[in-house]
């Protein structure tokens, strides 16, 4: 394959844009009629979407990672490189879309036309509107015309969108474009308005090179893969570069751009964004905000990001011991495409040898685990997740807490312990005002406080409410849906740490405590979960040969209480007598049972019970 030579492309003739919307309002959809457009790719059959390339994101129909894609585009008899990064839309992943957007200078902000601005609509705005970005509203899934077939959705209603995009973000309304990028009504507009507003980027290709990097993910032929955004000047292979973050020095051993696959460049210069193959040998050398730099002319790095911190953290542990290895060499393949992901060793008295991962919200654990069951074939239990709490001891020590077993117990809590402070967020809410009373009940029983309480049009509204981080990683999202009829959107970003009246409630069957049970609660709510855990516990085990007493307790204390009579009938009973080969098809079903089962406090549990306990279904 020959390589493309981009040197005609000075900065006036580049522009580098990105896609930003809530979930499932056509980002990718709309990414894919682009590339068409511009001869990039030739339109797939199957319909599905081109940049969304892990198996993962296919099936759930959302983007995890953000893929950037080049293209030419012919306009006013000039050739221009239209850089497009995809961004994923959901919250979790608002890390991805604020580093993708530090690589753009403009940004179309796309709304459904039958759903209307949703809350990571709000978020996404405001982080580009944060970073000074040209903003271009767009609304898809308008239909061609109201008296002509049913081209598309029949629930659009691009005015009252664009109204609320004027209402909510102040942006005129007849500057809303209004397309379908299913049939392509419109889509010809974007890429020449995109060429008219947007910014070109303002480097300067006399200057010694300087670059960006903005993403990176490890590829099984080549190695490290970094995506740099060239800020200034012009590199190519050969070249001897140097990280700012850790000033270590690299060759460049390929250019390229994506293209929307890696198709390497003679070159890359100031304002292009492209890949750049160093010779890297692990992604953790690739920090994400790192300034590059010529090695003989190291000079002010870019202002960098703020690097994502996980926030959920949970226990992962092998169904069977005997699966350790295998896992860990799963988990510490699958982290390398994943730098996000936090892991350390974890050793739990119930389940045995495992690791405490950390998460960037519970899509992100969801996601994570969705992919080692598929791609490796893994059979795992993972825990509760935990949000990070501080603990403030009163000879001043401090310390990070991620796991509930190590928070500390009733007596020390109280003799030594200063303070307990849980993360905060702020979170956006929006949906049809019907649902209002609910909503307002489910924020204030998961101690919320309100900020903030608008209209986006007459029958819209938007609250906002500052909660606990612990109230929203539950089973939150699910609540709320349920409430609106699914109606509701939601989104948060952090907000601090407050201090909270927190306690540790340990399960204890047949009076052996499970640590991979125990949970940080708010001390007003702990009688409540506690019932509830023991019932549902009761529920999901089954009977045993001997009588199991199910307890809950914080400190000394036992705040809830179930017990599950023993199994009368023994099972091997039903052995005595019959045919032979009856008796082994039951001997062998029990076998096979017990792959599944976890001996937990000498209690067996099986592996669905714990799964459906852990995921709160009843
Ligand atoms: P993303 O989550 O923002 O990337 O959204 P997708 O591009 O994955 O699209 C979400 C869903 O909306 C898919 O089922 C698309 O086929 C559909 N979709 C996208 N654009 C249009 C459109 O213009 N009209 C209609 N009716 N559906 C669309
Ligand atoms: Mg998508």
């Amino acid at each position: 394959m020959g390589s493309i030579e981009l040197e005609a492309f000075d900065v006036s003739r580049i522009r580098n844009f990105s896609i930003i919307a809530h979930v499932d309002h056509g980002k990718s959809t709309l990414a894919d009629r682009l590339l068409e457009l511009a001869q990039t790719i030739t339109k797939r059959k199957d319909n599905k979407q081109v940049l969304d390339k892990l198996k993962v994101e296919r099936e759930r129909g959302i983007t995890v990672k953000a893929q950037s894609a080049s293209m030419f585009y012919d306009y006013k008899g000039k050739r221009y490189l239209l850089n497009l990064i995809d961004t994923p839309g959901h919250m979790d992943f608002n890390f991805e879309v604020s580093r993708s957007l530090a690589a753009c200078q403009g940004t179309l902000l796309l709304v459904d036309a039958a759903q209307g601005i949703q809350a990571q609509t709000v978020a996404n705005f405001y982080l580009a509107y944060g970073l000074d970005i040209t903003i271009i509203p767009v609304i898809n899934k308008v239909r061609l015309n109201r008296f002509v077939g049913k081209i598309d959705l029949p629930a659009a209603d691009p005015k009252r969108v664009a109204s609320q995009i004027e209402v909510a973000f102040e942006m005129p309304a007849d500057d809303c474009l209004e397309i379908s990028a299913k049939s392509n009504l419109n889509v010809d507009q974007i890429l020449p308005k995109i060429i008219e507003t947007v910014p070109s980027p303002s480097g300067d290709i006399n200057k010694p090179f300087k670059a960006l990097l903005f993403d990176s993910w490890h590829d099984t032929y080549v190695g490290v893969i970094c995506l740099m955004a060239v800020i200034d000047g012009t590199v190519k292979k050969g070249d001897r570069i140097v990280s700012a973050h850790s000033e270590r020095r690299y060759e460049v051993t390929e250019t390229g751009i994506m293209y929307p696959e890696q198709t390497p460049t003679s070159s890359l210069q100031a304002g292009q964004v492209g890949y750049f193959v160093l010779n890297m040998k692990t992604l953790s050398e690739s920090h994400v905000g790192d300034t590059f730099f010529d090695h003989k002319h190291i000079g002010t790095p870019m202002p960098g990001f703020v690097p994502a911190k996980p926030m959920v953290w949970a226990g992962i542990f092998p169904i069977d011991t005997a699966d350790f290895e295998k896992l860990d060499h799963s988990i510490a393949k699958l982290t390398l495409s994943d730098s996000s992901v936090m892991i350390q060793k974890e050793t739990s008295t119930a389940l045995g040898q495992g690791w405490r991962l950390g998460f960037l919200g519970t899509l992100h654990m969801d996601v994570f685990r969705q992919r080692l069951e598929q791609e490796y074939d893994a059979n795992i239990i993972i825990t509760a997740p935990t949000v990070p709490y501080k603990i403030e001891y009163q000879d001043g020590a401090q310390k990070l807490i991620r796991n509930p077993t190590e928070f500390p117990e009733m007596d020390e809590l109280n003799a030594k312990v200063k303070s307990v402070q849980e993360p905060m967020v702020r979170s956006t809410i929006i949906f049809p005002k019907e649902y209002l009373g609910d909503i307002m009940v489910l924020c204030g029983s998961r101690r919320g406080v309100q900020l903030e309480h608008t209209y986006l049009d007459e029958s819209r509204v938007l609250l906002k409410y500052r909660l606990p981080l612990a109230e929203v990683v539950t089973d939150f999202h699910d609540e709320l849906k349920g409430r609106s009829s699914g109606f509701a959107s939601f989104d948060y970003e952090e907000d601090g740490y407050d201090d909270a009246d927190l306690v540790k409630m340990n399960i204890v069957l047949n009076s052996k405590p499970v640590d991979a049970l125990s949970i940080i609660l708010h001390r007003s709510q702990a009688e409540l979960v506690a019932r509830d855990w023991v019932k549902r516990l009761k529920s999901l085990l089954s009977r045993q040969l001997f009588e199991i007493v199910i307890q809950a307790s914080v400190g000394n204390k036992v705040i809830a209480r179930e017990g599950l009579s023993a199994l009368r009938k023994n099972v091997t009973a039903k052995c005595y007598g019959g045919d032979i080969s009856r008796k082994m098809k039951l001997l062998n079903k029990q076998k096979e049972g017990k792959k599944r089962m976890k001996a937990i406090g000498g209690v067996e549990v099986s592996q669905e019970a714990f799964y459906d306990f852990m995921s709160k279904k009843k």
